[in-house]
């Protein structure tokens, strides 16, 4: 069962202080680019964000009592104010 990657906003604020939901991404097995927003979410021990076309990982977040890692895959655009 998922979640509209939309459900991840607060957390992606939380861990980089910008909101990514329309951010683009172009995945990195069959190349569709979609905003994070139109993503699949899954939660479980932590978040794991898929390809809405094939399912291949996009983004891994662990939330830890002091810290969120990220890890990232295929290609992100993300535009941040200055
Ligand atoms: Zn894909």
């Amino acid at each position: 069962m998922h979640l509209d990657g939309n459900a991840i906003a607060g957390v992606l604020v939380e861990a980089l202080g910008t909101e990514l939901t329309d951010a683009p991404r172009a995945c990195q097995s069959c190349g569709a680019v979609n905003a994070v927003g139109a993503h699949l979410l899954y939660q479980g021990a932590g978040y794991v964000l898929r390809c809405p076309v094939c399912g291949d990982v996009a983004l891994r977040i662990v939330s830890l009592s002091e810290q969120h890692v990220l890890t990232f895959a295929g290609r992100w655009r993300i535009e941040t104010p200055r």
